[in-house]
């Protein structure tokens, strides 16, 4: 005879899905004291139930919530994104994919859900990098309607450090880079830019070697400066800075973060890092370029004293990836380095 959930357990644990959206990790360790089942005995009953829980196979979750598989893998995305918004936060550091026809071109795509789920521009839609890609340009409202509420909202929780498989695709393909010529132009000639320098920058675009350089800027040789009175490192930080500039036509709610943060860096040593701003005094931005040349257990270290410094401190903290900081900031971004730094060539490039 097969254990069963008592009524009272089973309200019990209906009180846990309420609370969490599913049972998490934590409340299935204390489940199997509570009911006296066996580990086994009380995954079966949980799923027997239909009741969601959540251990380290995120794949068994999406199984048990009737999320259809589409292969290795990968599951598909339209019936995953009707769950319970807090079991969809669970895959925002997922290498699983989410399989989806694309609501523009209609072409079937794939893209990590961490992707899908973080990404600034339209997080959770069944598009693919192409489309979001000419979506983006058409119109400035649609950026200005977007980038802040995205930037906040999606970026709730870290993404592994890592360059994005899209981005690196992306530019391999003859139509992106064909793309991202003819918007380099433009933008030059929107500026009213008439220098020499519009043939220079248009001729790099077509320059497979330079988009590359451009999408996976080191954060080495980096330039900096002020940006309306907000000091900046590098294109990424630049990018992100004009962009909230442009949402909100001041940076007077952005300051660079002048109290160091402690961290336990992986020698053991205790070392200090600053973190790279404060956002609305609430917020605190860190700014990651990405690439295989970051230590990641380095960069663990510090995002975990960050976020132990911010929920000290009342604050929240947001990481900002190279992929969040949309490519056109960050274009915008060189073009504004390279007219403000021009004496240093090979450090323009970089
Ligand atoms: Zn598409």
């Amino acid at each position: 005879m097969w254990k069963r959930f008592t009524p009272k357990q089973t309200e019990y644990i209906s009180g846990l899905i309420e609370k969490y959206g599913y049972v998490p990790r934590n409340e299935f360790a204390k489940l199997i004291d509570k009911c006296q089942f066996s580990y086994e005995t009380l995954k079966r009953e949980l799923e027997r139930n239909g009741f969601p829980y959540a251990l380290h196979n995120l794949k068994h979750l999406l199984r048990i919530v009737g999320v259809e598989s589409k292969g290795h893998n990968t599951f598909d995305f339209v019936s995953f994104n009707k769950l319970d918004p807090r079991i969809q936060d669970l895959f925002d550091n997922s290498k699983l994919k989410a399989w989806f026809i694309c609501k523009e071109c209609h072409a079937e795509g794939t893209t990590n859900f961490s992707n899908i789920n973080t990404r600034m521009f339209f997080p959770k839609e069944p598009i693919c990098p192409l489309c979001i890609n000419g979506k983006i340009r058409e119109t400035p409202e649609w950026r200005k309607k977007n980038s802040e509420a995205q930037l906040i909202a999606q970026n709730r929780k870290g993404v592994p450090e890592r360059m994005s498989e899209i981005i690196k695709k992306r530019y391999e393909n003859d139509e992106y880079r064909k793309m991202i010529s003819e918007a380099g132009k433009k933008v030059w000639q929107r500026e009213g830019y008439r220098s020499k320098m519009k043939s220079m920058l248009v001729e790099r675009m077509q320059n497979k070697e330079y988009v590359h350089k451009l999408l996976f800027n080191t954060r080495r040789g980096q330039k900096s400066g002020y940006y309306n009175e907000v000091y900046y490192q590098g294109a990424f930080e630049l990018g992100f800075l004009m962009m909230e500039f442009k949402d909100r036509g001041t940076l007077s709610h952005i300051r660079r973060i002048d109290e160091p943060i402690l961290y336990l860096h992986p020698s053991g040593e205790t070392k200090r890092y600053f973190p790279d701003f404060m956002k609305d005094e609430v917020t605190v931005i860190e700014i990651k370029g990405g690439g295989p040349w970051m230590n990641l257990k380095v960069i663990e270290a510090k995002n975990k004293a960050a976020k132990k410094w911010c929920k000290e401190n009342g604050k929240k903290f947001r990481i900002l990836h190279a992929k969040d900081i949309q490519s056109f900031w960050i274009r915008q971004a060189r073009v504004w380095l390279k007219l403000n730094h021009p004496s240093n060539k090979k450090e323009a490039n970089g």
